[in-house]
C-alpha cells in the first residue's frame, strides 16, 4: 500500500503546526490539513487570546526555530500575584505571590499574543521541505486499516499515510470519527478575552482576581498594555459582549481596580465559552490525538496550550525513536507509549483546574476564609511557593527532549 506522506495531521491551529515541525526535524514527511483558508488563520484580528507560555513551552518553540522570531514580542512574566476579589473592593489582603527572581532559571513563562504566534508557525511550516500544508481542506471521513490511514476531503480527495493525528481542536471530528468519547462539562461560564492600554506599566506582573462569578487575569504585555481573560457566567457575559466599548469598560473597571490608572481598549473584543472536554483516549487504531482534541480545560492556570505542547514534544520524541528504530511509528506499543506519558499529566491538571475554579468562583465566606488562608500559607512556605513555580514553569516531571530545549 503507498503513502502519500508518513503522517497526517488533522488541524493547523497552534498544535498541529508545532507537531508538523517536530516531526519534520527527524526527517519524517508530514502533511497538516486546516478547513480554513491560511490567511483568515494569519489574520491578526483571528483569534484574541494572548497565551501565557511557561518557560518550558518557549524552550520548545526555541528548539523548533521559532523562538527567536518571536521573543522580541514577547513579555516575561517576572511575578505572579493571585488573590480573591470582589467588584469595587480591589484585591483581598492575602494572596499567593510568586516571584521569578526565585528560580535560577529565570521568568516562569511569557505573555506572547495569538497574532505573532500563529503567523510565525505557519511560515515555519513554508520553509519546510518535510510539510505539506494544504489549506482550505476539511476532513470528512476518515478510516484505519492494518497497513495505513486514509483520510476524505471535502474536495472529494483521498490522503493516505502511516500515522493520523488529530490536532482539530476541542470539538475533535478525528476522535469523533475514530468512537473515541468525551468526558467533561460546560463551565456556565465564557471568557471575556480583551487587550488594553493603561497609564501605569505593569513591571511585568500578572495579575488572577478570583471574582465570586470566576477568575479575572490582567496579564502583562508589551509597553503599557495588558490581556485581559474575564470569566463571568455565560448570561453576563453575553449582556456585557453585547455593551458597546464605552459600557464595556465600565463594566470592566470595577473588577479591574484603579491600580493601572486609566484603561482603554487596544483591539477587538473576543468571547471564548468554557467547558471541560477530555478525550476518553488519546490514541486510536493508527491514530493519536493532540491539544485540545485530547484535552479542553478552563483556563483558569493558563496551562491549555502548554499542556498541548507537551503532547507534541512527547508524540515527536516516541514517533521518532520508533522510525529510527525501523519500528512501525503507528503500533499500538509506540502509540501506547505516547498516551502513558500524556495521559495521566493531563488528568491531574484537568482536575485541578476544574477544582480551583469551582473553590474559587464562589463567594462562600467560609470557602473564601479558607482560600485566603491557603494562597497566604502557600506564598509563605519558600519550598512550597518554588516548588509551585517549577510545575507552573513545566520544569518539572519527565520531560521530553523538546521541552528542555533539544531536538528530538
Ligand atoms: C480564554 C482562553 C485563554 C487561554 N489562555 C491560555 C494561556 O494563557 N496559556 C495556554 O497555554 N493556553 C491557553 N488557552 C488554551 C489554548 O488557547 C488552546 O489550548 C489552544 O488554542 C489549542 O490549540 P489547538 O491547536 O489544539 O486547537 P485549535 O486552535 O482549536 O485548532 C484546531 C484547528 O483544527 C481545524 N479543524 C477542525 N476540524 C477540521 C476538519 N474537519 N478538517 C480540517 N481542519 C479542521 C480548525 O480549523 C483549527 O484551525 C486559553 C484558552 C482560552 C479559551
Amino acid at each position: 500500500m503507498t503513502h502519500d506522506t508518513d503522517i497526517l495531521i488533522i488541524g493547523g491551529g497552534l498544535n498541529g503546526p508545532s507537531l508538523a515541525l517536530a516531526l519534520a526535524q527527524a526527517g519524517l514527511r508530514v502533511t497538516v490539513l486546516d478547513a480554513l483558508p491560511r490567511e483568515t488563520r494569519a489574520a491578526p484580528e483571528f483569534d484574541g487570546r494572548a497565551y501565557a507560555l511557561a518557560l518550558g513551552s518557549s524552550r520548545v518553540l526555541a528548539a523548533l526555530g521559532v523562538w527567536e522570531k518571536l521573543a522580541d514580542h514577547a513579555q516575561p512574566i517576572l511575578q505572579v500575584k493571585a488573590s480573591d476579589g470582589r467588584a469595587g473592593e480591589g484585591a483581598a489582603p492575602f494572596f499567593l505571590h510568586f516571584d521569578a527572581a526565585e528560580l535560577e532559571e529565570g521568568p516562569m513563562g511569557h505573555m506572547l499574543e495569538d497574532r505573532f504566534l500563529r503567523a510565525a508557525l505557519l511560515d515555519a511550516m513554508d520553509a519546510a521541505p518535510e510539510i505539506t500544508h494544504r489549506a482550505q481542506a476539511r476532513v470528512v471521513a476518515q478510516s484505519t486499516d492494518a497497513t495505513g490511514a486514509q483520510v476524505a476531503l471535502a474536495d472529494g480527495s483521498i490522503l493516505r499515510a502511516r500515522l493520523l493525528i488529530g490536532c482539530d481542536g476541542r470539538e475533535s471530528g478525528t476522535a469523533q470519527r475514530a468512537g473515541i468519547r468525551r468526558s467533561g462539562w460546560d463551565y456556565g461560564q465564557t471568557a471575556l478575552v480583551c487587550a488594553i492600554e493603561h497609564a501605569l506599566p505593569h513591571d511585568g506582573i500578572a495579575h488572577q482576581f478570583f471574582m465570586p462569578a470566576g477568575p479575572l487575569a490582567i496579564l502583562p504585555l508589551p509597553g503599557n498594555r495588558s490581556s485581559i481573560v474575564w470569566s463571568e457566567a455565560t448570561a453576563t457575559a453575553a449582556a456585557i459582549h453585547a455593551l458597546d466599548d464605552a459600557a464595556y469598560l465600565d463594566a470592566l473597571r470595577p473588577c479591574f481596580g484603579d491600580f493601572l490608572g486609566e484603561i482603554a481598549l487596544a483591539g477587538q473584543r473576543y468571547a471564548y465559552p468554557l467547558k471541560l472536554t477530555i478525550a476518553n483516549s488519546f490514541i486510536g487504531p493508527r491514530l493519536a490525538l493532540v491539544g485540545d482534541a485530547a484535552h479542553g480545560m478552563h483556563p483558569i492556570a493558563g496551562q491549555g496550550f502548554n499542556f498541548g505542547l507537551r503532547d507534541v514534544a512527547a508524540l515527536a520524541e516516541v514517533v521518532t525513536l520508533a522510525a529510527r528504530r525501523g519500528e512501525d511509528i503507528a503500533s499500538p506499543l509506540v502509540l501506547e507509549r505516547y498516551q502513558q506519558w500524556r495521559r495521566f499529566d493531563t488528568m491531574l491538571m484537568a482536575v485541578g483546574t476544574d477544582s480551583v475554579n469551582r473553590l474559587f468562583s464562589n463567594d462562600n465566606t467560609l470557602l473564601r476564609g479558607l482560600r485566603d488562608l491557603g494562597m497566604g500559607a502557600v506564598s509563605a512556605i519558600p519550598a512550597l511557593r518554588r516548588s509551585f513555580m517549577r510545575e507552573a514553569a513545566g520544569l518539572t516531571g519527565d520531560l521530553p527532549r523538546l521541552m528542555r530545549g533539544q531536538r528530538v
